[in-house]
């Protein structure tokens, strides 16, 4: 690929050389560095650069320029290089107009001038904008290639894995692609097992797991020390924030991760209320952020790597891997997290992500603007989806198993539900079957007192049907409410037959086994939310430290 190109706009010839001068100095050879002086004699330049091929990385544009402001320069400049990162250079009296850019142009950052010292006031800001860039600019193809095709989970899997993990490969489909047929017969005998991983060095692994494909990729997934402080079990928003805490402050800290850091906000598409990132950020991007701390700041990441139980001998923790393989510490860490119960008739796999969704993908709300949309469940999320579907979509369908909304709804929720004219709750019933071509078309409801069933229009479905905590390696071990999820602190008090066997009471974030921890979702009560997430992980911490001062 060619050298990227970072433009800078001013039409002060002073500012713009200054510009031109600080940008040269950080950035060069890595990125070329050019500037106009206008917005039209910018647009020129872009023209110019696309029709040779060439790369635009970053917008660094003035917001105060006559004729075409920065925010309106940068609505143009779009349609040729829409992955660019946009940052303006405002006054302190255009930050009304920056804050709407974020909105009219996806504005990435504003920044005030003037900047100096640059290696304050603007290098890291750019830095950070320009390593977002390259991670989720397609790499020069570095070999990995996985055949397989669209419809198959396993190939989804594997894709879904090196995505996660940030690792770039070419997907090569064996219904659509003449090399991938080739690669496939290639393989030994008549085997036609998918995927077929191949990589740079010639190794073919068919139908890998993920342990075998990290190993190959150079992931860590095996320990390096006989001892650690502080063991995380799980890589969330949680895990991560207390591998950057502990790290930092100085404890041997490993965090095992068995799919790739990020956990269930790793998938989300763009996070929207997470503090300090007003454009909202996505799973993948805030996930590789805290990864890349963490592990600066000193913290072991083990990754495709799952814990299978954890046990005690006397004050000393033992973790157990599922390969066998064991690690010991002082302290443990749960912030495994939780998954999103799954709706399990046919047709919901074929949708999901096509009109089958879990939780609240608010995204996805306006996108079913009058169309008929349903909501699976009957508590306050689902309530809450319900009330915000409403604006958007021509009707809303609640599909509630129990007898009626006052079961798990608060009553504030059902009063407003009753008032929304375009909602319709329908109690006693469940989904069948969710039917479509190539989305959600149809969905098959069942009345579970008469048996009969319907089949009504519907293009969206959103499932609320309650989370899975996941625990189990550590069931026999602490103590939990009856779904799974870990009491912590003072609720240990709830649960029956527990001794506490401490003369100090359990601190906030300790489960009934002193020195064992947990944070984030797979709490019992927790606020399920990535700040919460990170807070407690982070809490989490000062806790250990004061355990690790007792033994
Ligand atoms: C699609 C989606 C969108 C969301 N959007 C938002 C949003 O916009 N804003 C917001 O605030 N919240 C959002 N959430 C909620 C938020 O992502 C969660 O509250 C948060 O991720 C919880 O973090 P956690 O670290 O506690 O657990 P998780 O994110 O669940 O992470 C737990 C990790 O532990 C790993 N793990 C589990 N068991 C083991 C084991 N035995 N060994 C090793 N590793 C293990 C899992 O693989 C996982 O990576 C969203 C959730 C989803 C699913």
């Amino acid at each position: 690929m060619a050298t990227p190109i970072i433009i800078a706009v001013d039409d002060d010839p002073q500012v713009r050389n200054a510009v031109r001068r600080d940008l040269n100095a950080h950035f060069a050879p890595d990125y070329r560095v050019l500037d106009a002086g206008s917005g039209a004699e910018g647009l020129e330049v872009l023209e110019a650069l696309k029709a040779r091929g060439d790369v635009v990385a970053l917008f660094l544009v003035d917001q105060r320029m006559p004729e075409m402001t920065g925010t309106e320069f940068l609505v143009e400049a779009r349609p040729f290089f829409p992955d660019a990162k946009r940052a303006l250079l405002t006054a302190y009296a255009d930050t009304d107009a920056a804050i709407s850019a974020i909105n009219e142009v996806d504005l990435d950052h504003y920044l005030m001038k003037p900047w100096d010292p640059p290696e304050d006031n603007l290098y890291p800001i750019l830095d950070d904008l320009l390593e977002d860039w390259v991670a989720n600019t397609p790499a020069t193809f570095d070999g990995i290639r996985v055949v397989g095709t669209t419809w198959s989970p396993a190939t989804y899997e594997v894709k879904d894995f090196l995505a996660r993990n940030q690792i770039p490969y070419r997907f090569l489909d064996i219904e659509r692609d003449e090399e991938a047929e080739a690669i496939l017969r290639a393989g030994s005998d008549d085997d036609q097992t998918i995927p077929v991983v191949l990589f740079a060095d010639g190794t073919r692994l068919v139908d890998p797991d993920r342990r075998a494909i990290a190993e190959q990729v150079g992931l860590q997934t095996e320990a390096d020390k006989p001892f650690y402080d502080l063991i995380i079990v799980g890589g969330g928003p949680a895990g991560l924030a207390a591998a950057v805490y502990g790290a930092s402050e100085g404890l041997r800290t490993v965090m095992v991760e068995s799919e790739a850091p990020g956990g269930q906000a790793g998938t989300s598409s763009r996070i929207e209320n997470y503090l300090g990132f007003p454009s909202g950020v996505s799973g993948a991007d805030l996930a590789r952020r805290a990864a890349t701390q963490a592990a600066r700041l000193g913290a072991e990441l083990l990754t495709a790597t799952t814990v299978a139980s954890v046990t005690t001998e006397d004050n000393i923790k033992v973790v157990t891997l599922d390969t066998g393989a064991e690690m010991r510490s002082h302290a443990v860490l749960i912030a495994s997290g939780m998954s999103l119960r799954k709706l399990n008739v046919p047709g919901y796999e074929r949708f999901e992500g096509a009109g089958v969704f879990y939780g609240a993908a608010l995204a996805e709300a306006a996108t079913y603007r009058d169309q008929p949309v349903y909501v699976v469940g009957g508590a306050n999320s689902a309530g809450q989806a319900a009330m915000l579907f409403s604006k958007y979509a021509s009707q809303v369908t609640m599909v509630v198993r129990g007898e009626s909304l006052e079961l798990k709804m608060s009553a504030y929720l059902i009063d407003q539900i009753a008032a929304q004219d375009n909602i319709d709750v329908v109690v006693g019933t469940q989904v069948v079957e969710v039917e479509g071509e190539n989305r959600v078309e149809r969905i098959r409801l069942k009345n579970l007192k008469t048996e009969e069933e319907s089949v009504d229009e519907a293009a969206a479905i959103f499932i609320f049907v309650g989370a899975v905590p996941h625990s189990d390696f550590v069931t026999d071990l602490v103590a939990t409410n009856d779904r799974g999820f870990i009491y912590t602190g003072p609720d240990i008090a709830l649960a029956e037959d527990v001794v506490w066997r401490l003369d100090r009471d359990p601190l906030a974030l300790e489960t009934s086994v002193p020195g064992v921890f947990a944070a984030g979702d797979v709490r019992h009560d927790a606020m399920r939310r990535v700040a919460s997430a990170v807070g407690t992980g982070a809490m989490s911490v000062s806790m250990i430290h004061q355990y690790l001062s007792e033994v």
